[in-house]
């Protein structure tokens, strides 16, 4: 097989899947859930809308992580991130737990919960010299 560590979108596909069975099994998929590589962003590593005609959810990862010397870490906490807005409600079809995505810490809270704490310290590390870097 070629391009085993490609990171294209198969390869997100491979991260989304490993993620949700291993550390969201719980969480229903309630609707089609797509994941790929969008515009080259230094800001917004991910994001995950839903399209109210078709009622599919699509996560957006940016295409600045297909550089392999950026952890796969970063890239599966940036998937978590997004799945755990599904997994409250936003961006899915189901009812919102929370009132604003973000409130008072509760991705970080329900990563640390799902057993995913590993991931958030190797962000917390990674966006330390990568802040420096964009300076
Ligand atoms: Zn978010």
């Amino acid at each position: 097989m070629s391009g085993l560590h490609f990171r294209d979108d198969i390869w997100l596909l491979s991260r989304l899947d490993w993620l949700w069975s291993g550390y969201f099994k719980d969480v229903k998929q309630t609707n089609p859930v797509f994941i790929k590589f969008g515009r080259f962003s230094k800001y917004r590593l991910g994001s995950i809308r839903l399209d109210r005609k078709t009622g599919h959810s699509h996560i957006t990862i940016t295409s600045m992580f297909k550089d392999e010397t950026i952890p796969v870490a970063i890239i599966d906490h940036t998937i978590a991130h997004e799945l755990c807005h599904y997994t409250h409600g936003f961006s899915a079809p189901g009812p919102r737990l929370h009132k604003y995505p973000h409130h008072g810490g509760v991705i970080k809270k329900e990563l640390e919960g799902r057993g995913l704490h590993h991931l958030v310290k190797a962000y917390a590390l990674w966006l330390k010299s990568y802040r420096k870097l964009l300076r």
